[in-house]
């Protein structure tokens, strides 16, 4: 008979990778070492009910192996909620290369992760993420077809970001919907944080709606350029978090939605592509509704880079990826309406959401 260990009241939960991996129901971690290339690497699979799981494999200098570690349970579960909102059959996973990516990638390293990465018979797709370039792409590709989000000259279906962008588009359009009762971003005062491939394809979108955009950006260089091309306002960092604004759209870094922020920030929406935008989301996901902003939650409203590699997988066709993407405006209008029904705020709505098809789907594969 086997029995069945109840790992969260086991000894086992004191250890701390399984301790980690049970906390958030991690189904698998795979460690990777090879002395001859000096890899060292982590893949995490958080779950794979609704497909093989997806994420892009981040090269960084961790302090250590349970820092990165960490950083992979977090980023693979990420994943498998962003995809279940977005209507995918994609579940969610994230690799982690420890290393400086200036001076530790070689074409063996690459391609020993490559053969890692295979092992797992497509079990996790990997894909560009920090510290990892097209040309690392190429190498990793050369030991393993479980690879997406390549460039188009390599078959692939390029950069994501505008894609992305407008995706955070139409969602600014739903939230203006919510708040206001109409969707029309003519005359709002937005600003755009980080005008880098998402934050410029925006600023676009924008400017051709005749909203007024201001911009911020540490690439001075960028700033320019961009506010030449389009006429967008350029602003301080200060300014970013202290001016009367209608919309704060952050794409740049994550954890910008914190308590310093939300005492100065005067908007009525927050909707940006950056990740991780609260910077705790018990404190800040309520601060926010006391604050009276309406927060559309940045796994949603950034679907458009995943739906776009998801359509790689199976042949690319940009309409399609874009048809897809179409769906965010009504998944963000979705999470503020189950956000109001349940009285919540809306990032646990959309989780909840997330969650309940995984259940759901999980329940009819166990039918089979
Ligand atoms: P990017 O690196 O092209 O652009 C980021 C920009 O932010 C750069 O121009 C950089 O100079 C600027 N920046 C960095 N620190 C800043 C600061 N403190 N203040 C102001 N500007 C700052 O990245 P991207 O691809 O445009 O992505 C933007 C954000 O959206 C990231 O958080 C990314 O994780 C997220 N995201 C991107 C995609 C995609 O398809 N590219 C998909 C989902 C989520």
């Amino acid at each position: 008979m086997i029995e069945v260990l109840d790992i969260k009241n086991s000894s086992l939960a004191e250890n701390p990778v399984i301790g980690q991996m049970t906390l958030n129901n991690h189904e698998q971690v795979l460690f990777c070492n090879d002395n001859e290339t000096g890899l060292k690497a982590i893949v995490a699979i958080h779950n794979t009910v609704l497909g093989p799981s997806l994420g892009g494999t981040r090269m960084w200098t961790y302090k250590n192996e349970m820092e990165a570690l960490t950083d992979a349970l977090r980023l693979s579960r990420g994943m498998t909620y962003k995809s279940s909102v977005a209507g995918l059959n994609l579940g969610g996973g994230k690799a982690v290369i420890i290393g400086d990516s200036k001076t530790q990638k070689s074409e063996a390293l690459m391609r020993r992760f490559g053969k890692f990465i295979n092992s797992l018979a497509g079990k996790y797709i990997t894909a560009e993420d920090v510290g990892i370039s097209t040309k690392d792409m190429e190498y990793i590709k050369m030991e393993t077809d479980f690879v997406t989000g390549l460039p188009e000259n390599m078959g692939g279906s390029g950069d994501p970001s505008p894609v992305t962008a407008y995706g955070v588009y139409i969602a600014m359009k739903a939230s203006a919907h919510e708040k206001w009762g109409n969707e029309s971003l003519s005359g709002k005062k937005i600003v755009v944080q980080g005008i880098g491939h998402v934050g410029e394809s925006l600023v676009h979108y924008l400017v051709k709606d005749g909203a007024k955009v201001f911009i911020n950006d540490i690439n001075e260089t960028r700033l320019k350029a961009v506010a030449k091309e389009t006429g967008a306002e350029v602003i301080s960092a200060e300014m970013v978090y202290d001016m009367e604004m209608d919309i704060y759209a952050p794409c740049a870094l994550g954890a910008t939605v914190n308590t310093d922020t939300l005492n100065r920030l005067k908007c009525s929406i927050i909707c940006g592509s950056a990740n991780n935008q609260l910077a705790d989301e018990n404190v800040h996901g309520k601060m926010v509704i006391e604050k009276g902003i309406l927060y559309a939650p940045d796994f949603v409203v950034n679907a458009g880079g995943i739906i776009n590699v998801y359509y790689e997988l199976e042949g690319y066709n940009r309409e399609r990826a874009l048809a897809h993407a179409e769906k965010i405006y009504q998944t963000t209008l979705n999470i503020f309406k189950v956000a109001k029904e349940q009285n919540i705020p809306t990032y646990m709505a959309a989780n909840r959401l997330a969650e309940k098809r995984i259940a759901d789907i999980g329940k009819v594969k166990l039918g089979f």
